[in-house]
């Protein structure tokens, strides 16, 4: 069995079997070696959307070893407004077209990628050769082409790649792959993993294929399958699934409600379902040979908890996912120590994801290698 996480502490170390076998990469930019470890790193945020306004940037003040340094914005007025709340000097503030003067600028060690899905590989590319590291947003990108792309691109500058799986540092989540690495349970058999919610305006990015690369699955689905993948510490080798549309107009340009079943090697089974067409649905169980666990919600920013077939509920105190996230990325950086959620990892779910439409579109189940 290709088992990812052997105990909670590998888990919680290193992360993933991929992460630990990377080369050893992420060498310090001179800025770091020439003031010391104890410098906070410094984040230039890369898009000023919802993500960057109401968690990023807020998580950021809550680390312990980052800071907000610099951000890259296509608005002016916003600029102004982000200069004055944060106090930035001028010389950190960038366009997408000037981003790679930041090769120039000490203060600015880690670039975080907060734009639609199919940018995320043009904006790492640009920071990568500008010689910083990148935490880049969920999904990786659009397609595999585009995700070896940006590794190629940050191994080559000698700098760490991270995605932004702010679960794999989320105590809850950490408790259920205990339960499932220890055996608690017994053996596990199966698990349903679902996450969907219903979209507002239709005019948004997120409905276009172009910039977010496909639908729910590619925007939340991706929790559901992130989920199955950590919680089995398996990697799928077969996919099936079906789509259905009801509001043909809305969802002219990518999926509304996709279903899918993987099979993993040691004969797990999973069903997930993404959708942007109704609430609710944001859970995930996972059934063994003697019991079951479930997190209910599952993927949230807070309130994440969940209950146990011995009737013990999972409710461990959770802090800021973003402020966690963020802070490992800088330790390792400090540490030149591997990302436990590296490009690689980013990589795996995309290619799942392409596997999941094309097995949807075809009818046909499709063999993962
Ligand atoms: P958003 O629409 O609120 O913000 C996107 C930002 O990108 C905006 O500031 C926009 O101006 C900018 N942008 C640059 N070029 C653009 C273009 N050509 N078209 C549209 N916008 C452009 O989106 P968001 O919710 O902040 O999502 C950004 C990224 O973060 C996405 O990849 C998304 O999947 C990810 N995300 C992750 C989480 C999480 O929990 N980890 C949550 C939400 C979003």
């Amino acid at each position: 069995m290709n088992s990812r996480f052997s105990t909670r502490r590998d888990f919680l170390k290193t992360g993933t079997l991929a992460a630990a076998s990377l080369p050893f990469i992420g060498a310090l930019s001179p800025s770091i070696r020439a003031a010391g470890s104890d410098r906070k790193l410094g984040f230039a945020l890369v898009g000023l959307g919802g993500l960057s306004t109401n968690q990023i940037a807020p998580a950021l003040q809550k680390t312990k070893f980052c800071r907000l340094a610099g951000i890259v914005t296509g608005t002016p007025a916003k600029a102004e407004r982000w200069k004055a709340q944060y106090n930035l000097p001028d010389k950190n503030i960038y366009s997408y077209d000037t981003m790679q003067q930041m090769a120039d600028n000490p203060d600015i060690d880690v670039v975080y990628v907060v734009t639609p899905n199919a940018l995320h590989a043009e904006h790492t590319l640009k920071a990568a050769k500008a010689g910083k590291h990148v935490l880049c947003e969920k999904p990786m990108e659009v397609s595999s082409e585009k995700c070896q792309q940006m590794i190629d691109a940050c191994k080559k500058a000698g700098r760490q790649l991270a995605i932004g799986y702010r679960l794999h540092f989320e105590p809850n989540n950490l408790e259920c792959v205990r339960l499932a690495r220890e055996k608690v349970f017994g053996g596990l058999k199966f698990i349903e993993a679902d996450f969907g919610f219903r979209i507002g305006n239709p005019d948004q990015w997120r409905l276009n294929r172009a910039l977010a690369g496909g639908g729910p699955l590619m925007d939340v689905g991706i929790y559901a399958l992130q989920a199955t993948r950590y919680i089995t510490g398996e990697e799928p080798v077969l996919v099936t699934a079906v789509e259905t549309v009801t509001d043909p107009v809305k969802f002219k340009d990518v999926e509304e409600t996709i279903a899918w079943q993987l099979k993993f090697p040691s004969g797990i089974v999973t069903s997930s379902t993404s959708t942007y067409n109704f609430n609710g649905m944001a859970r995930y169980q996972a059934f063994a040979e003697n019991g079951w666990f479930e997190l209910s919600p599952a993927y949230g920013y807070n309130g994440i908890e969940g209950r146990r077939s011995d009737d013990k509920p999972i409710n461990l105190e959770s802090g800021d996912q973003f402020a966690m996230e963020m802070d490992n990325f800088a330790q390792c950086i400090l540490n030149n120590q591997p990302t436990r959620v590296p490009g690689e990892e980013g990589l795996r779910d995309v290619k799942i994801m392409m596997a999941i439409y094309e097995a949807a579109k075809t009818g046909k189940s499709v063999k993962l290698a």
